[in-house]
């Protein structure tokens, strides 16, 4: 190896953000492929989850990972399931319900054993008319 330690997660820095905690981190220097392990690896980052451990800077590092939705790797000791759990907590994952007048709408609906909307019924019916006309392509041909 030479020259100055490198950060192990350099690749996935923003500029405009400030990251001067990281010059603390304890993974500077570190292979990088620990912090994100290949998919179906046998280490499944903990030899990485070991080194954010000690590390002083893990909760700027877990704070910043959350806060910027970062998808892979290991970050402040974390994977990314556990920092969607994370970020559910903080409500920064919020779902949204399927809009009324949609398909998805009227499943909603049916999967709540509630009464179907006007607006809901009427894009079953949409759908489905697009549906059978797609499946009769005679009959399109007659009424085109
Ligand atoms: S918490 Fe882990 S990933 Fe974050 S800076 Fe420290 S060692 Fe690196
Ligand atoms: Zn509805």
């Amino acid at each position: 190896m030479s020259g100055a330690a490198t950060f192990a997660h350099d690749h996935v820095f923003p500029a405009e953000n400030d990251t001067s905690w990281r010059n603390n981190a304890a993974c500077l220097g570190v292979d990088p492929d620990l912090f994100f392990p290949p998919q179906g690896g046998a280490t499944n980052g903990a030899e990485a989850k070991q080194i954010c451990g000690g590390c002083p800077v893990q909760a700027e590092c877990l704070d910043y990972a959350v806060t910027t939705a970062q998808k892979y790797g290991i970050w402040g000791g974390t994977n990314e399931r556990e920092r969607r759990e994370i970020r559910k907590q903080r409500g920064l994952i919020v779902k949204t319900e399927p809009a009324c007048g949609t398909i998805a709408g009227y499943r909603r609906h049916q999967n709540r054993n509630q009464p179907t909307c006007t607006e809901c019924k009427a894009a079953m019916a949409r759908y489905q008319a697009r549906r059978k006309r797609q499946q009769n392509p005679e009959r399109r041909a007659a009424t085109a």
